[in-house]
């Protein structure tokens, strides 16, 4: 089996996500994709008017369901910082001979060289890096060229036009309208009837 992981804060899943989890979906062939909420991101601090770690686990849930993928608590489940590389030796025991494929952002995909063990991660499973903007096409392609001559790492670069939009921008909530092009629609209601980033059913469209 083909299988795809999509790790992220979830704080709220959006468009870009299902956008990038859907691309890699289609142009790789997966045959199961996992959405995995991190517990403590072990490179950023939670934001002011986060969601909680159990609300964010509902939303990737309602998310998921969109694009028919599952999701795993693996990392809100284990104490401490959730490094990525302790969640590929995890699911490699699970899925022993399966072709595992990170998928990540243009952000995540860049900083790879930082990540702890990253040697590891790349023998570990194979990377797919989603344009966040669609002039980062250039240096998504130019970086994993790099990552296979230094490391060997099997890298792809998605073909898929960008759906640019982030979580952080979503979070002060704003117009709804605004907000609601942004989100699957289960997610958007979540938002609303938990007054989740502001948000409320009585606040006016
Ligand atoms: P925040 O602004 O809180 O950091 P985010 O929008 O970056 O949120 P994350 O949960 O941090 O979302 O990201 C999870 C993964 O999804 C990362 O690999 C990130 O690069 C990727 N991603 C996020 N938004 C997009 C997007 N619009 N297009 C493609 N990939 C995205
Ligand atoms: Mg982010």
């Amino acid at each position: 089996m083909r299988i795809g992981l999509m790790g992220g804060t979830f704080n709220p899943p959006h468009m870009g996500h299902i956008n990038a989890a859907r691309s890699a979906k289609n142009e790789l062939l997966l045959d199961k994709l996992i959405f995995i909420p991190t517990g403590k991101p072990p490179h950023k601090e939670m934001a002011e008017r986060s969601a909680t770690t159990a609300q964010r686990l509902e939303m990737a849930q309602l998310a998921a369901k969109s694009i028919d993928a599952d999701v795993s608590d693996i990392e809100i489940r284990r104490e401490g910082k959730s490094f990525t590389v302790y969640t590929l030796r995890e699911l490699r025991k699970e899925y022993r001979d399966d072709e595992l494929w990170l998928i990540m952002g243009t952000d995540m995909f860049l900083s790879l060289e930082t990540w702890f063990c990253f040697e590891e991660i790349f023998s570990l499973a194979c990377i797919a890096a989603v344009p966040r903007e669609n002039d980062d096409k250039e240096k998504l392609l130019a970086y994993s060229e790099q990552l296979e001559q230094k490391y060997g790492a099997k890298t792809r670069v998605l073909e898929t036009e960008a759906l640019t939009v982030s979580s952080t921008e979503l979070r002060p909530g704003g117009g709804r309208k605004e907000i609601q092009k942004f989100l699957p629609p289960d997610v958007y209601d979540y938002i609303v009837r938990k007054n989740l980033y502001g948000i409320s059913g009585c606040d006016k469209i």
